[in-house]
């Protein structure tokens, strides 16, 4: 290949490795393999070796080339580079719109200008990494530096040319704000200084893989993508710097390339070809809040780490005039997310039984807010996570909360130790239906040898939220299943313990379906006898029973201390159901559950005594019904306090008479007892 072949090819390659490039690194995309580019990129880096002159210090392959350094040579900024005020709530966030709108008041000359109109703003994600600043010379990558103390900081430019989503050279793309800033940046290319400033991060993914390989290779771990990101921009050595897979994304443009509002620099920056933040304008104070509100729901889902937003004045002009205080401008804020880690006390450890009959521990908290929810319980995983972490019942801990799962215990803090913590112990038994509890060899999770009974359980969960008994609205058999997944309930009265803050981190619910949840089920405390009765899920005690049940005994202690006697006087109860009410009541884990539902406020109506309308009433019945069987007639009469009798006398009240009466309607006529139809026996019962 001759030279002048081999600077065509080379220039190809360039064009063709760079646009690659731009798709991955700020577009996210890649259209062709990755093996294909690292081929190019291979074959760009043969070229240039064997013709060496071709190098320009522009080229892809110039990435990774600098010697490690000795020092990093002082660069001084052309204009400071300011940190940021923090503002950690929505009341902070407008209490710094006031200030500014005092000093934006107090300068305009026409006391009829109403500034409050004026004030709006561009919101973006503040990502948690390394500030810097780019320096372009006609077109190219000159100089990358630090932030330092904000008037000198270091050269990095080797360091920051390993980050495939810094243009090496500046190209001319679309969306520009408009023409005129167009042709200024055009001519600032080919001659002149641009410079554009933003955050060096690591994606959590980067990361994580990057911890896994030391993990392999038995090094010690990174403690936080920011510090291995920092670490890396400021590593003598670029090729720890390329390890590391940093990223960039650009926010503030330094030089007048003509822009008059903070959300032009970003749609510059993006059409020269750099990665910007899905940042968004807001007309005033409530989008941002709006905005605000809604990245942090989501910030989990977000690549990278971010602790809240940056908001600005979006005039620019604006934005100068308001000026700095120390290091920081009056016109932009950090509104930070609010605290995902707090502490609190563990006032219990409780065990849960899951759907799959796993044993969870579960911490109960001292109400704590975090992450703007009000929380009571933590997850402790398994019987080694609580060894690992040495946490006990009583301890004041580190709690985090994380995305959309329940919050995690970080660890105890031990100064704060009395001496009255008290170690947990795994249960031997389950607490749901007493059966063994095993721990397979090589599991971490203890479980109930018992195979129904996280199946029984479940089931009687969905019977007692279900319409004819709590009724608790939202409780389907869905969300039952998700919330005995968490670790959240695995038992009926565990329902009454749920709070709001305890169900807005889980996946399926939000804000406002947590609080109707909760709201139901604090509705559904207050409930009759009957349904309550049939709430428990007895064996052979239907609607129909619990009914007679509370009618009879009026009192649930009644019935609790009831004889298989007195339960047999009970109307339409047989032995059978005498006997499966008397055992449940005997049973040791449902007298627990009895006193946990009062415990945890379920409240039961005093049965109110049904309007018997037909007590006192005697009834006889003869020939053939079309609606109703005979005992479903003789049911309706005694329901309503009504007798049944099978001969006709002078004190029966009414004769029934279907189709086809024998001889009682004959009688009946003959002492004047009322007949009735169906009919009137269908109005009359209703
Ligand atoms: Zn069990």
């Amino acid at each position: 290949m001759t030279k002048k072949e081999a600077a065509k090819r080379i220039a190809q390659l360039r064009k063709t490795i760079n646009y690659y490039s731009y798709q991955y690194h700020v577009l996210d995309k890649l259209d062709i393999s990755a093996a294909a580019w690292d081929s190019l990129k291979h074959e760009l880096k043969q070229l240039e070796d064997a013709f060496p002159d071709l190098i320009t210090p522009d080229s892809p392959t110039r990435r990774v080339s600098g010697q490690p350094l000795d020092k990093f040579i002082k660069v001084s900024h052309k204009e400071r580079m300011l940190s940021l005020e923090d503002a950690f709530s929505p009341e902070e966030t407008a209490a710094w719109q006031e200030r500014i709108q005092k000093l934006v008041s107090a300068s305009a000359k026409s006391a009829a200008s109403n500034p409050r109109d004026k004030l709006d703003y561009f919101a973006e994600l503040k990502i948690d990494g390394f500030a810097i600043s780019l320096v372009y010379k006609d077109g190219l990558f000159a100089v990358g530096s630090t932030r330092g103390d904000g008037r000198t900081g270091e050269d990095v430019t080797q360091n920051l040319k390993t980050i495939e989503s810094i243009p090496l050279k500046l190209e001319i793309r679309n969306g520009w704000p408009n023409d005129n800033i167009k042709k200024k940046v055009e001519a600032l290319v080919k001659k002149g200084e641009i410079e554009i400033r933003g955050e060096v991060y690591m994606t959590k993914s980067a990361f994580k893989k990057v911890n896994r390989e030391r993990e392999k290779e038995g090094r010690p771990l990174y403690a936080n993508p920011r510090n291995t990101a920092a670490g890396g921009i400021r590593q003598l050595d670029p090729k720890i710097a390329a390890d590391r897979q940093l990223n960039f994304l650009a926010y503030d443009i330094v030089s007048d390339l003509g822009q008059k509002t903070h959300r032009e620099k970003h749609q510059i920056a993006r059409a020269l070809g750099f990665k910007t933040d899905i940042g968004g304008y807001c007309r005033n104070l409530d989008e941002v809040i709006a905005f605000w509100e809604r990245v942090e729901k989501k910030r989990e889902k977000i690549p990278f780490q971010i602790d809240g937003l940056v908001v600005q004045v979006n005039s620019d002009n604006l934005f100068k005039k308001l000026g700095v205080v120390g290091k920081t401008p009056r016109g932009a804020i950090a509104f930070k997310f609010r605290p995902a880690e707090t502490t609190t006390v563990v006032e219990d450890i409780i065990v849960q039984v899951g759907r799959t009959g796993a044993l969870t521990p579960v911490a109960k908290l001292r109400p704590v807010k975090i992450g703007g929810v009000v929380v009571t319980r933590a997850t402790l995983h398994n019987e080694d996570e609580i060894k690992r972490l040495d946490v006990r019942i009583g301890d004041t801990v580190l709690i985090q909360r994380a995305g959309d799962v329940i919050p995690d215990i970080v660890g105890a803090i031990k100064k704060m130790r009395t001496g009255k913590e008290k170690k947990f112990v795994m249960p031997k038994n389950c607490p749901i239906c007493g059966g063994q509890v095993v721990r397979s060899e090589g599991e971490a999770v203890h479980r109930c040898v018992n195979k129904k009974c996280a199946v029984i359980q479940k089931r009687q969960i969905n019977h007692f939220a279900s319409r004819k008994a709590f009724d608790i609205d939202g409780l389907g058999p869905k969300i039952v299943a998700q919330l005995m997944n968490e670790g959240m309930i695995s038992k009926s009265s565990d329902i009454f313990t749920l709070q709001e803050g305890d169900l807005i981190p889980l996946e399926r619910f939000d804000q406002k379906s947590a609080k109707n949840l909760i709201n139901a089920v604090k509705e559904s405390r207050r409930i009759t006898l009957s349904k309550f009765i049939y709430a428990l899920g007895i064996r052979h005690v239907g609607e129909e029973t619990a009914i007679n049940l509370a009618n009879y005994f009026s009192r649930l202690e009644k019935i609790k201390k009831a004889k298989l006697d007195d339960l047999l006087k009970v109307k339409d109860t047989g032995e059978i159901v005498a006997k499966s009410v008397r055992e449940w009541f005997n049973d040791k884990s449902n007298q627990k559950l009895l006193a946990d539902l009062v415990e945890n406020g379920v409240e039961i109506e005093k049965q109110k005594t049904v309007k018997r309308k037909l007590a006192g009433k005697t009834f006889v019945l003869t020939g053939q019904l079309e609606e109703f069987t005979r005992d479903q007639v003789k049911d309706r009469i005694r329901r309503l306090g009504g007798d049944v009798s099978s001969s006709v006398s002078p004190e029966t009240d009414f004769v029934v008479a279907g189709a086809e009466p024998g001889s009682k309607y004959d009688r009946a006529k003959k002492l004047g007892v009322k007949i009735i139809g169906e009919k009137e026996f269908k109005e009359m019962t209703r």
